[in-house]
């Protein structure tokens, strides 16, 4: 059997980690990405159990959890401080994988590291722009823009991935009219500081509801004085007119904005307005997705991660649902000869999935309890099982996670 020949277009998280997948499956994979270097960009994001089973797989549990932060625990509060709902995280749950919090940047260069020392440096090409990209023959052709020599190049393999994120060209190839992410109302606002651990050192907490929210959990171990870097994110519903910026991860806030917002909400065991107040840049980003697609596979060429499935990021889910994906693309691979059957079948196994949480993130996953509260006990309340019952609390976090894929008993059977 001749060895494939897999095109990545994307050298994002989903990108890379596909490229792994699909190496270690034994196929021939080349991976296009569009920025001319690979730069640790982003802030904070979290990797459920479940894909960090996947990483653990691919050798990069070690690694990760050197420079990331096992989370211990998930706290919901309402907006004065007052606590909804609690549970342990990752192993702290008798989860066989942690739950990581760690640096976007970190944790893709970390990818990109494992995928020059494993398939070869050769495998990545930096700065090729996917322009378009066909079905032919038996195999595909796709064309890419070669930035450093400012041409054209035209690419030939036997399956294309479009791993090229919420903006992918290759979605919009089969899906020309679906125009831009569909914007949610809220303006998510990100930043990180350098403080003291609050809490446990190692607790993720989402404070409010849907529309003004407070979400912060470390996303590196304490320094040599006892600080860590504290991820945040403050979430704030806008009116529909107000959605006219440009869905550019890198876009700077107005931190004077900002504190005024939450200039209230300072807890005794988070001082939120100093958090604010101490940061580095603040990134502002209009909270997106698209709807579900009835369809990924288009003979040898599919989509992966944000390409796919963009989702709010409600409930961790959008990079540990990318890498979930690039497993199940290479086990259905390894699975099928034929590359069209083997992409139809990972479109069976993961639309669905995916399809659910985006929709199941519309209603605020697992934090539809911070709305519940605010809804009934909109000025606090002295006793949180008169507002809501612990079988209600106990049902909605359950719900998510059978939805996500990370109950624990069914995860813990798997190697
Ligand atoms: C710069 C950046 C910063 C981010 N910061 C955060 C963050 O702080 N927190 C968070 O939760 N999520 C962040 N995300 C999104 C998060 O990484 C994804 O939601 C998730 O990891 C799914 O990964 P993905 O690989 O599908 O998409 P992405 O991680 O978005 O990766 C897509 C990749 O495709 C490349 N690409 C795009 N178009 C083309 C093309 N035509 N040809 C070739 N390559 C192309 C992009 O440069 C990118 O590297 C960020 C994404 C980016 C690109």
């Amino acid at each position: 059997m001749d060895r494939k020949k897999i095109l990545i277009a994307g050298g994002g998280i989903g990108g890379l980690t596909a490229a792994l997948s699909l190496h270690k499956a034994g196929f021939e994979v080349m991976v296009y990405e569009s920025a001319p270097e690979v730069k640790p960009l982003g802030v904070g994001i979290n990797l459920l159990p479940h894909a960090v089973r996947v990483l653990t797989n691919l050798g990069l549990q070690e690694a990760m959890a050197e420079v990331a932060v096992a989370t211990r625990e998930l706290i919901y509060f309402n907006k004065f401080g007052q606590k909804i709902w609690g549970e342990p995280r990752g192993m702290f749950a008798g989860y066989h994988w942690p739950q990581f919090s760690v640096h976007r940047g970190t944790f893709h260069m970390l990818l990109l590291q494992k995928v020059k020392d494993v398939i070869g440096a050769e495998s990545v090409f930096t700065g090729h722009h996917l322009l378009s990209c066909e079905n032919k023959g038996a195999g595909v052709s796709a064309v890419f823009n070669d930035k450093k020599h400012d041409r054209q190049v035209t690419v030939e393999g036997d399956a294309l991935i479009g791993a090229d994120g919420i903006h992918s060209v290759v979605r919009k190839q089969f899906y020309p009219v679906e125009g831009i992410p569909k914007f949610s109302g809220v303006i998510l606002h990100r930043g990180t500081t350098i403080a003291k651990p609050f809490l446990s050192g190692s607790s993720m907490i989402m404070a409010g509801s849907r529309s003004k929210k407070f979400v912060a959990y470390p996303i590196t171990k304490p320094d040599k004085d006892g600080n860590q870097l504290i991820n945040w994110i403050a979430d704030l519903q806008v009116s529909e007119d107000e959605n006219i910026m440009v869905r550019d991860w890198n876009r700077r806030a107005d931190k004077a904005k900002l504190l005024e917002q939450f200039k209230s909400w300072e807890f005794p065991w988070l001082p939120i307005p100093s958090l604010i107040n101490n940061s580095e840049a603040i990134y502002e980003f209009p909270m997106s997705d698209r709807d579900p697609l009835p369809q990924w596979s288009f003979n040898n060429i599919s989509l992966l991660g944000d390409a796919a499935h963009p989702m709010y990021p409600i409930g961790s889910n959008g990079a540990s649902q990318a890498i979930l994906d690039a497993e199940c693309l290479a086990e259905c691979f390894e699975r099928y000869d034929d590359v069209a059957t083997a992409l139809k079948e990972y479109e069976a196994i993961r639309l669905a999935a995916t399809a659910n949480i985006v929709l199941q993130n519309r209603k605020m996953g697992p934090e539809e309890v911070m709305q519940i509260v605010e809804e009934r006990a909109p000025n606090g309340f002295d006793n949180l099982h008169d507002v809501i019952s612990q079988e209600e609390l106990d049902a909605v976090s359950a719900r998510y996670k059978k939805i996500a894929g990370f109950e624990l008993e069914a995860l813990n059977q798997k190697q």
